[in-house]
């Protein structure tokens, strides 16, 4: 706690009688004469006394007596359980490369050379000159490596 303007915690602490002694009567010291921190601690007195001013809640039944009940009934898991091993996931792995191949070619086979010119294309993003942007300069514009 610092020498003034103690925070909501410890104020809290002091409300719900948490601190330790001479942690309270240096706190009791600084209430005494700063109205900021009295009046926060006021706050949060009438904040706690609303609080208990709320109806409790009653369920009418033990809730954790509900699920320990259900979990000693549930089904477990029998034997050891199974590690995955990297051999496993080989099918998977082949599947997915030979998928990709097949489709790179079927695309190199359909558009043939044409294919290239939307990659270059899309690339165009990353050009220091958004699409449509303005020249700053004809360095920026058709200095090396802006687009042509
Ligand atoms: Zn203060």
């Amino acid at each position: 706690m610092t020498a003034h303007a103690p925070d909501m915690a410890t104020l809290s602490a002091y409300l719900d009688g948490e601190l330790g002694i001479s942690e309270r009567r240096q706190l009791d010291a600084h209430l005494a004469t700063c109205r900021p921190c009295a009046l926060q601690l006021a706050a949060l007195q009438a904040l706690a006394a609303d609080f208990a001013k709320l109806p409790q809640e009653n369920l009418g039944f033990d809730l954790a007596g509900v699920i320990e009940g259900r979990l000693a009934v549930a089904p477990r898991p029998r034997g050891k359980p199974r590690t995955a091993r990297w051999w496993g996931l080989l099918p998977v792995s082949l599947g997915a490369a030979a998928s990709i191949a097949l489709g790179v070619g079927m695309g190199s086979a359909l558009f043939g050379g044409a294919a290239v010119t939307p990659r270059v294309t899309a690339m165009s993003v990353f050009d220091t000159l958004p699409p449509g942007g303005l020249c700053l300069g004809a360095e920026s514009c058709y200095g090396k490596g802006a687009r042509k």
